[in-house]
């Protein structure tokens, strides 16, 4: 049993602020009866569920990993229309991505219609590691590095110890790739980190989340999670 708003909130339905604003409204009955209570409680496998007069049903669950392209928004629509990462998918389910990545940039993204799933990986509790490659600005110093796996302080907190190694430099273009790993994902975190150490990301791309990497596809492809997957990650 869980609560209405968020059972009508994981089904896909709508937001679970919206969901509490149509319990408010009375759109919302179970078993037959109108549930105006914020804190009611219902199960979607054993209750009816009817919202604005349409029953509402738990679809089969289905986990997906996309390597998003770089230009495209985590997000499942956008008002002014760019491509956003849902139009790589099939569209017979309410998919949305666990997380997110910025638009600029490319990797692994989980995407799924399971609610329960998406909010325990988005947990900041929850510590998945992620290791993203970065073309930065400047060729790191080890200091720098050092300062990466002590933590970096940026405007609004500090960030956990990290591991950090650049992978190649390029002296006569000024650039490095950096291969990084954190466990938080806080927004913006790894531009911020190497913007406060005086770095700029160019170019960054998130090459692992948990036990999950991008072998064998390319950017725009998805497959399908395996079982084990889902389990190792739960
Ligand atoms: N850190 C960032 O700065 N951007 C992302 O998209 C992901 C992590």
């Amino acid at each position: 049993m869980e609560r209405l708003q968020k059972v009508i909130a994981n089904a896909g339905i709508t937001s679970r602020r919206k969901a509490e604003k149509l319990i408010e409204e009375g759109k919302v009955t179970v078993n037959g009866n109108v549930v105006k209570e914020l804190g009611a409680k219902a199960d979607i496998y054993n209750d009816e569920i009817v919202v604005e007069g349409v029953p509402i049903e738990k679809e089969e669950p289905v986990y997906y990993l996309l390597y998003k392209p770089a230009g495209v928004i985590s997000s499942v629509k956008d008002e002014s229309d760019r491509k956003v990462v849902t139009d790589f998918l099939p569209a017979d389910k309410r998919i949305y991505p666990v997380g997110r990545l910025d638009y600029d940039t490319a990797g692994v993204l989980i995407m799924t219609n399971d609610g329960d799933f998406a909010n325990k990986l988005m947990h900041p509790k929850y510590k998945v590691e992620k290791t993203y490659f970065a073309k930065v600005e400047g060729i790191p110093t080890r200091e720098a590095i050092q300062k990466i796996s002590r933590g970096v302080q940026l405007e609004d907190f500090k960030t956990a110890p990290a591991f950090a190694k650049v992978r190649k430099s390029d002296a006569k273009k000024g650039t490095a790739i950096v291969e990084l790993t954190i466990h938080e994902g806080r927004n913006r975190q790894v531009r911020r980190m190497f913007e406060a150490l005086g770095y700029p990301v160019l170019k960054l791309k998130r090459e692992r989340y948990g036990i999950l990497d991008l072998k064998g596809l390319n950017a725009g492809e998805y497959r399908e999670l395996k079982p084990h997957e889902v389990k190792k990650l739960r």
